[in-house]
């Protein structure tokens, strides 16, 4: 299963690199980015709970589960 962020829908909120920190950190400007430097970062079974929340409240829809 991998992440998919849409940047051109990010309002860098910030809220999915405070749920799945293990996945995702900031870059200077607030746009969530993969801390393992790929464009949809895979999401481990035991994370697929927090990165589902994260897709669920990200206040503008950037945030989709693939696989
Ligand atoms: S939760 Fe959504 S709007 Fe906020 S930083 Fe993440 S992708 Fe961007």
């Amino acid at each position: 299963m991998k992440l998919h962020i849409d940047w051109t829908a990010c309002q860098r909120r910030g809220l999915c690199t405070e749920l799945v920190p293990e996945v995702l950190d900031s870059d200077p400007w607030g746009f969530p980015l993969a801390r393992d430097g790929s464009r949809e970062p895979a999401i481990r079974p035991e994370l697929k709970a927090h990165a589902e929340r994260a897709v669920r409240l990200c206040p503008t829809l950037a945030l989709r589960l693939r696989g």
